[in-house]
């Protein structure tokens, strides 16, 4: 496919403010791309060059992209740099200066999506010596021969910032859509729509209309099943191309390929826990950060939440992975967390954090060891272990583990009587943990959604919502005052409907943010804001710039009340919103799809008013 043309998709999906109609158009495009180029759009689509949890940077900074552009259009760099401060997107810029080349490009050709890949691939993968020549030369190369919106993107793929506004959520519907015909022929699929539609009463006016959306729906979750125990929305799409829908059983979760996370509901006391699930393990709830190991023989890999690799972060980790697991091929989970051996203490939140790093790993390995409280096998060598009760993946991962300095079982209990859980609650806080997490017994490993399989039980906050809320940024404010000094005085925060995969606005919030806070915020946001609202993102207040949702923050409140201003859980005219927000810190362990959702924050509500 020429990149020509695919840039024209990008450009109609940039400036489409509908997320059905950018869906229908990314459609269309999925649908025309053939088998060589299928995985590649698709991990555009996503920002990268590679699967979400491939580590795919391209090693160009800002400053590079400049002196690219610089060498490919005869413009000095002192100029583009100027028009850089004054826009804000070196997209754009490359686009103005790019349509204008001065010198003429005596070896430029037509560019394909191949070999602009290509291209961007090679620069992400050399290094060494003279590797900073050679990326700047690739990518001038790119630049040389595009025209001005081919060189808009390839100008933003390196910052991994494409601002095209695309979802995941979205990419899986339209890869479904376009196999509405294949499912067509699935008899079962088929009889069990008519026979919920013929008791819905559906009007023979919207019949075909409303049937199709829900064969797309069920496409769309036979999908998503998938892209749940195997991130990589690129070969997915791949295999679908190949061989329809029944390609997808060819799909099986993989060691080395990270697994959605299990979630956890909340709920507000142990009666109401022993109520919804009855008998249940109750387990201590660290407050670390989660891992996913995978181990294949000799090679590990561990991914965070947001399954991004991290392996080179833990070689202490590595190390006991292959220790203290008794098998070849196995993918667990666990909490890390910084921990005193010889005083037997938790460390805080704020130490372990200090082991997500790139640089001086040795030192602080040493400084602040992690222990790994294992909690869930999903992989023992063949055998896929999702499908099985908790309770029999919890006997096999106690089977698992060799005794050892670094990997241990989280503590854990078995009951049914509250008066038991609470006392273990109180002995979890009492040593510096946050809370617990109950566990179903009987519930299968549920990969990427949060279903009553966990439960979390957290120290409550007099006076304020018990749990804090996780909230996308979706805009900010300027502000006024001193605070005009950092560029930005409030934000702008939405929940996410996990229905409609929209990020609804719920709390703007101008306190919580230290001068620190205010200073980088800017400069994050800067990258993504635009004057033009985002396709997904709904909000009837307007601030002062709007930016693509990406980052999570961690907000606590007062109460959740019923405003006409917000549009979460919008009912009778108004909507949920937090009274007195504030920002405790940002989850950059969360996706935005991660945040708390509409739904979520109605039960909350719900909660509260009891
Ligand atoms: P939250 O992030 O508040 O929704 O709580 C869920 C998180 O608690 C999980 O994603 C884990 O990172 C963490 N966690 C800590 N201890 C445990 C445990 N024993 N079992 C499961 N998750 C745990």
């Amino acid at each position: 496919m020429q990149f020509k043309e695919l840039s024209r998709y990008f450009e109609v999906i940039e400036s489409t403010s509908s997320r059905l109609e950018m869906t229908k158009i990314l459609a269309e495009l999925l649908g025309k791309t053939d088998e060589k180029n299928i995985k590649k759009i698709v991990f555009l689509c996503q920002g990268k060059i590679g699967a979400n949890y491939e580590k795919t940077e391209s090693g160009l900074g800002e400053k590079m992209i400049i002196e690219a552009i610089a060498k490919s259009t005869g413009f000095t760099k002192k100029e583009i740099e100027k028009k850089f401060r004054e826009q804000g997107d070196l997209g754009l810029v490359a686009e103005e200066f790019c349509s204008k080349k001065k010198q003429s490009a005596l070896f430029s050709s037509e560019l394909t999506v191949e070999k602009v890949f290509s291209n961007l691939i090679k620069i992400s993968k050399v290094e060494g010596t003279g590797s900073r020549d050679l990326k700047l030369k690739l990518m001038a190369e790119l630049l040389n021969s595009a025209s001005g919106t081919e060189s808009k993107f390839i100008a933003r793929i390196p910052l991994e910032n494409l601002r095209l506004g695309i979802g995941d959520p979205t990419i899986m519907d339209a890869l479904a859509a376009n196999l509405l015909e294949e499912g067509k022929q699935k008899k079962d699929w088929i009889e069990k729509i008519e026979k919920e539609m013929k008791e819905k009463k559906i009007k023979e006016k919207i019949w075909k209309e409303e049937f199709e959306r829900r064969l797309k729906l069920k496409l769309r979750e036979k999908i998503e099943e998938k892209y749940n125990i195997y991130s990589d929305l690129g070969s997915i799409a791949e295999i679908l191309k190949q061989k329809g829908l029944a390609g997808l059983k060819e799909i099986k979760i993989t060691a080395g390929i990270p697994i959605r996370p299990t979630l956890a509901e909340r709920l507000n006391s142990a009666e109401e826990i022993i109520k919804k699930i009855g008998k249940c393990a109750v387990e201590a709830k660290y407050d670390g950060f989660r891992l996913q190991c995978h181990k294949n023989g000799k090679k590990i890999w561990i991914y965070s939440r947001q399954s991004e690799n991290m392996t080179e972060m833990f070689p202490d980790i590595m190390k006991a992975m292959q220790e203290q697991i008794k098998a070849e091929k196995v993918i667990i989970e666990g909490e890390a967390i910084a921990f005193n051996e010889s005083t037997e203490e938790f460390l805080p939140f704020q130490m372990t954090i200090q082991r997500k790093r790139k640089y001086r790993i040795e030192d602080k390995t040493k400084e602040f060891p992690l222990k790994l409280f294992v909690f869930d096998v999903m992989l023992i060598e063949e055998e896929n272990l999702m499908e099985k009760p908790f309770i029999e993946r919890r006997k096999k991962l106690k089977e698992l583990i060799k005794k050892g300095k670094t990997i241990a079982l989280t503590k854990a209990i078995e009951t049914d009587k509250t008066k038991k859980l609470d006392e273990f609650f109180d002995e979890s806080i009492s040593k510096g943990l946050e809370g617990i997490i109950a566990k179903d017994l009987n519930a299968r490993y549920i990969a990427g959604a949060r279903k009553f399989a966990w439960i979390k039980l957290k120290k409550s906050y007099k006076g304020e919502l018990t749990d804090s809320v996780d909230g996308v940024i979706i805009g900010y404010y300027t502000g006024k005052g001193k605070r005009t000094e950092f560029g930005l005085g409030a934000l702008l925060t939405g929940v996410y409907s996990k229905k409609e995969d929209l990020f609804k606005s719920v709390a703007k919030i101008g306190t919580g943010l230290t001068e620190k806070n205010l200073s980088e915020m800017e400069k994050l946001l800067k990258k993504i804001s635009s004057k033009k609202k985002p396709a997904r993102v709904e909000s009837e207040l307007k601030p002062d710039f709007w930016v693509e949702p990406k980052h999570v923050i961690e907000i606590r409140a007062d109460e959740i009340t019923r405003s006409p201003i917000h549009l979460a859980a919008k009912k009778e005219g108004k909507g949920l919103a937090l009274r007195f927000p504030r920002m405790i810190s940002i989850r950059s362990d969360k996706k935005p799809e991660e945040a708390t959702t509409e739904e979520e924050l109605e039960k909350m509500f719900k909660k509260q008013t009891k």
